[in-house]
């Protein structure tokens, strides 16, 4: 039987955890509050006292969580992961880390005798429990083809980048892009209101016509009703994935990254107002009136 470690249990990664068992992997899960992992241990999941002990004997550790601090703790704290993993064991960190993270820990890790795969994902909670993400994967080709098994039951499709890191880079690329759209269809959808359009009408508009990618085609009925039930990706995490996505473009970029940096901005404010609610939310703050 395949054994593999899984680490972090919120939103996406309990749903990713259950797929494991859905394939019959033998899994041990570790969560900072352990009422999340009820549910996967009467599924079978053995319940680890801590992150080195769900490594104990795992062929392969994966990890989902909120950021850079987080994984740190997780992964080199002195019961973390890396205290109990078997030489040669593969370690894939799928939470969005900064990209001078994912570069420390892969070092770390490499150091230590683990393979090291950069898997952040894209895709919301109800398509990590339906095995149904895209993984942006950063990793050498050998380390991918070794970390396949433990992708396969996560993924619908798997988007190799490059060397270790790559797959980081892209996802900030990709989050920033999509702050950018999200805090932007805010302020038109602000707008539209204020000037007293139809809004089911700019619904629409805005859901099949040129802007409508598919953030703004999430985003838009929800933002114009105000519905932000079923909170899948919160202001807090798209300040984290923002903010490190800017500091990823001042160190690349020659110009400052103005508009990421606008977007960071908002999501300050969109966090300050409602940090853990749907990021959609924050339409709520741009739409006061004059
Ligand atoms: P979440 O529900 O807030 O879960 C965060 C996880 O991190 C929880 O397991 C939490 O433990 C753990 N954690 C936080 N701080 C910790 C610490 N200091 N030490 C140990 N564990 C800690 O977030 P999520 O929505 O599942 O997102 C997880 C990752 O996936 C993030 O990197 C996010 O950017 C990325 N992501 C999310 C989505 C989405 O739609 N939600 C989509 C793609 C990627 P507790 O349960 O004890 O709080």
């Amino acid at each position: 039987m395949t054994k593999v470690a899984f680490i972090g249990l919120g939103r996406m990664g309990h749903g990713m955890a259950g797929r494991y068992l859905d394939v019959g992997f033998t899994v041990a899960v570790w969560n900072r509050s352990k009422a999340k992992a009820e549910d996967l241990i009467a599924r079978g999941a053995r319940w680890a006292s801590s992150p080195a002990d769900a490594a104990d004997g795992a062929d392969a550790v994966v990890t989902m969580l909120a950021d850079d601090e987080a994984s740190r703790r997780v992964w080199l704290a002195a019961d973390g992961a890396a205290s109990r993993m078997k030489a040669g064991a593969l370690a894939i960190e799928c939470s969005t880390v900064s990209y001078q993270h994912a570069l420390d820990l892969a070092r770390e890790l490499r150091g230590r005798g683990f393979i090291y795969v950069d898997s952040p994902v894209t895709g919301l909670p109800d398509a990590a429990a339906a095995g149904k993400l895209t993984l942006l994967v950063g990793a050498d080709p050998a380390d991918l083809e070794k970390a396949r098994p433990y992708l396969v039951p996560l993924s619908t499709t798997i988007r190799h980048f490059g060397a270790v890191g790559t797959g980081t880079v892209y996802k900030l690329i990709n989050n920033l892009m999509g702050a950018v759209q999200i805090a932007s269809l805010a302020e038109g959808i602000a707008m539209a209101e204020q000037a007293g359009l139809d809004m089911n009408l700019v619904a629409e508009v805005m859901a099949t016509g040129a802007v409508a990618s598919p953030q703004v085609i999430r985003h838009s009925k929800r933002m114009v009703a105000r519905d932000f039930s079923g909170a899948s990706f919160t202001a807090t995490l798209r300040h984290k994935d923002a903010a490190y996505a800017v500091a990823l473009a001042e160190s690349l970029l020659s110009e400052p990254p103005s508009v990421g940096r606008a977007a960071v901005e908002v999501y300050v404010r969109a966090k300050a107002y409602a940090p853990d609610d749907d990021e959609g939310k924050l339409v709520e703050i741009v739409s006061r009136p004059k």
